[in-house]
Parts: structure tokens; sequence; C-alpha cells
């Protein structure tokens, strides 16, 4: 056993992998917000830059460790990774295999579906990683990033029991594809911008011949489309991710099998859609439709989203406030997740429709992580 034994008397040395990606990056911002570099000891590594010099985050100067040397990890009491699933797949058995027996808490989907892993997203399943902690659970996910901001803004319902069934039509941000997608988008863009340039300087240029310079634009040669394979700007991409042997692509399959993992939920809640790119930055949306299990009245729904988190707000399902409050540029950079445009459908009582927005890096990527580590520390009591 390599892990040095967990003691109250000392900081947790913490091993951080990825931490200069854009997941990362976030995660190390809100963990100096946070103050979460003051009670542990952090070991920092990297794939292409061992030797050169680690973050000063309160600690002094460090030498980046090789994150692709197992042996390295000797010691730690925690490995928090945001470097991805193939460093995952490849250094996940090679450490454990070395009898390494500390928590592993993980950004990445390669370890989310495994028996021994806990989907954390803690404001909804505190419950479920207490009790896995007690039964020795080690290794910790953070879920996928839509799916995580649909339980912080609907995970009340689910835990209420009023839903039968869901289904989620997404509107995911260039962010969640990564951060060379992000600069695709915003250089889609610039393309169109240059392209119409002259027309939208002069008001008299109708409408139709603006459309007809921005479709040439967008199918001209040079529009750069490496990352996403078609124009995003000015379109949406109704594909994201894998195609599963029914038709469901891989995104619209971790909706379903991770939002039941990560509430424990039984029986199984069916949860499906259509997962879909749009021009966002690194904000997601989602429209639901839910069949509720009776016809619960719509205020009653309303007060029970509103409390259910801290950050999960009631916007009033009227104009003014959805456009200013229910939107990917009103939450990008926040924590706050609304749920909006509540109401019954036309199809009877039990048909509930919503709209909720989230910032798909904080949420849907690293605050759940942070907050994993919190937990391992208060119940180590360092
Ligand atoms: P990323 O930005 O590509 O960063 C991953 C690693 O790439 C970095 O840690 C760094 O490792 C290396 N790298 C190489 N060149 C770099 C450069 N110029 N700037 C920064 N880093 C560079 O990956 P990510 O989007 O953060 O995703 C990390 C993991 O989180 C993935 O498993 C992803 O599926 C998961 N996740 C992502 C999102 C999302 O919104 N993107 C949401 C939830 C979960 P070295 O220092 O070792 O070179």
């Amino acid at each position: 056993m390599s892990t040095a034994k967990i003691s109250s008397s000392r900081p947790l040395r913490v091993g951080i992998v990825g931490w200069r990606g854009m997941v990362g990056s976030v995660l190390m911002s809100r963990m100096q917000a946070e103050d979460d570099f003051a009670g542990i000891e952090p070991v920092f590594f990297s794939t292409s830059q061992a030797g050169g010099a680690a973050p000063d985050v309160g600690h002094g100067t460090s030498t980046l460790l090789d994150a692709s040397d197992p042996a390295a990890f000797d010691g730690l009491d925690v490995i928090l990774t945001c470097q991805g699933g193939d460093w995952t797949k490849a250094m996940y058995p090679a450490i454990r295999g070395r009898g390494w027996g500390g928590h592993w808490i993980d950004a990445a989907s390669a370890l989310r579906m495994t028996d021994e892993t806990v989907i954390v997203l803690d404001p909804l399943n505190r419950h479920v990683i207490d009790r896995a902690y007690a039964g020795g659970t080690r290794t910790w996910a953070g879920g996928n990033c839509t799916v995580s901001l649909m339980l912080m803004g609907l995970g009340a319902l689910f835990r209420n029991g009023w839903v039968e069934w869901m289904t989620t039509m997404t509107y995911q941000a260039a962010s969640g594809a990564g951060a060379r997608n992000m600069r695709e988008l915003v250089a889609q863009m610039r393309a169109i911008g240059d392209a119409a340039a002259t027309q939208l300087d002069d008001p008299a240029t109708g409408a139709l011949e603006l459309d007809r310079t921005v479709a040439e634009a967008v199918t001209a040669g040079g529009f750069p489309t490496a990352q996403f394979g078609a124009p995003l700007a000015g379109s949406v991409l109704p594909w994201i991710d894998s195609l599963q042997p029914d038709g469901a692509t891989r995104e619209e399959w971790k909706g379903h099998v991770e939002a039941n993992k990560i509430l424990a939920l039984d029986p199984v809640v069916p949860v499906d859609g259509l997962c879909v790119r749009v021009g966002a930055m690194r904000s997601h949306a989602q429209a639901v439709t839910i069949r509720l299990t009776r016809d619960v009245p719509l205020a009653d729904i309303a007060a029970a989203i509103a409390e259910s988190t801290p950050w999960t707000v009631v916007v009033p399902n009227e104009k003014p406030a959805s456009l200013a409050r229910l939107t990917p540029v009103a939450v990008s950079g926040t924590l706050t997740v609304p749920v909006g445009r509540l109401r019954k459908l036309r199809m009877g009582p039990e048909y509930l429709t919503a709209f909720t927005v989230g910032d798909q890096l904080l949420w849907g990527a690293a605050e759940p992580l942070r907050r994993m580590l919190r937990i391992l520390r208060e119940h180590v009591g360092t």
C-alpha cells in the first residue's frame, strides 16, 4: 500500500493533474476563491511539463511532477484530476495496481459508470456520497455537465418522487467540446462578421442580401470548421458524441444512466431526449418535458425547486425576467442555476415543461470536484 495513512493531524496530500486545462483552470480559480489550498498540501503534475515550475497557491514554489509516472503518486492521500479520459484510462489501473488506496476524484467520464465509482453532485446526492464513503468507496467522478446542471435545476422533482419520465432537449455551449472549439466558434463569428461588414454598415442593405452573404461565408472553403466539422455560428448541430446501438448519441445516453446513478433512483426513471450544440460560449441550456406521477400544483413545484439548493432559483414565467435571467449569457461565470418557463402543458395536468441554464464549467465540471475534496476533509477531520 503506497498511500500514507490519512490522519487528522496533518493536511491531506493532494495530487492535482490537469490543472492548466480548461476545467482545471476553473477548478484552480474556484479553489483559490474558496481558500481550499489553505488546508491541503498540493502536489502538481503535468504530462508535458514535468520539471517545470508548479503554480504557487500559497505554499511557495515547487516543481511539476511527471503525471505519466505511476510511482510519482506514491504517498498521496488524494488524486484530483481534470486531465481527461485517456489519462485516466491509462493511469488509474497503473496507480491502483501499485496498491495505491487513496481517494481518486476525476472530471472525466472514463470511470463514472463503473461499480466502484460514485458520481458526485453533493447538493443533490450527499446521502449517496456519505453512504459510499462509509462503505469504503475511494473513487469519485464528476458527472456529465448537462446532467449535473439538469439535476441542479430540477433534482427536487426526482427527490419528491414526482417524475414518471423526463425528456431533455439540450442547447449545449461550445465549451463542452473543449477550448479549441470555443476558439473555433468565435473564429466562425469573425468570418461571418468580416464577410458581412460592408453590408452591415449600409442600412440600405436588404435582409435577404445580408442572408446571402452569410450563407456564402459559412459554406466558403476557408470557413473554420476543423473542430466542429460544420458551421456552428448561424446554425445548430444536432449531434454530440458518438452513436449508440439504439440510435441515441452517447451524450443522450448519459442523461439517463448518470441521472439515475447520481440520485440512486429506484425504480429507475426514464430520461431521454436530443442533445444539440448551439453557439453559446460556456453555459448550457435545456428544455425539459416531464410526465409527473400525479397532478402536482405548479406552486408546489416552484417551491420545491426554489428550496432544493442554495444556487437554484425560479424565474417567473414572464418575458422580461426570462430574457434577463434565464439565458446562457446571464449565468456565465456564476454558480446560479435558474429554472423558468415553468408551466403545465396542454397534454394534461401531469405534463410539465421547464427551461434551465447553467455554467457548464462550474456546476457542470469543476465545482462538484472541489466540493468532494472538502467532503473528504470533513470525513477525515482536516
Ligand atoms: P483541456 O483543456 O484539453 O486540458 C487537458 C490537458 O491538456 C491540460 O491539463 C494540459 O495537460 C494539456 N494541455 C496541452 N496544451 C495545453 C494548453 N495550451 N493549455 C492548457 N492545457 C494544455 O481539457 P478540459 O476541457 O479541461 O477537459 C478535461 C476533462 O474534463 C476531460 O475528461 C473532459 O471530458 C472533462 N470535462 C470537461 C468539461 C468541459 O466542459 N470541457 C466538462 C466536464 C468534464 P499537461 O499540463 O499535462 O500538458
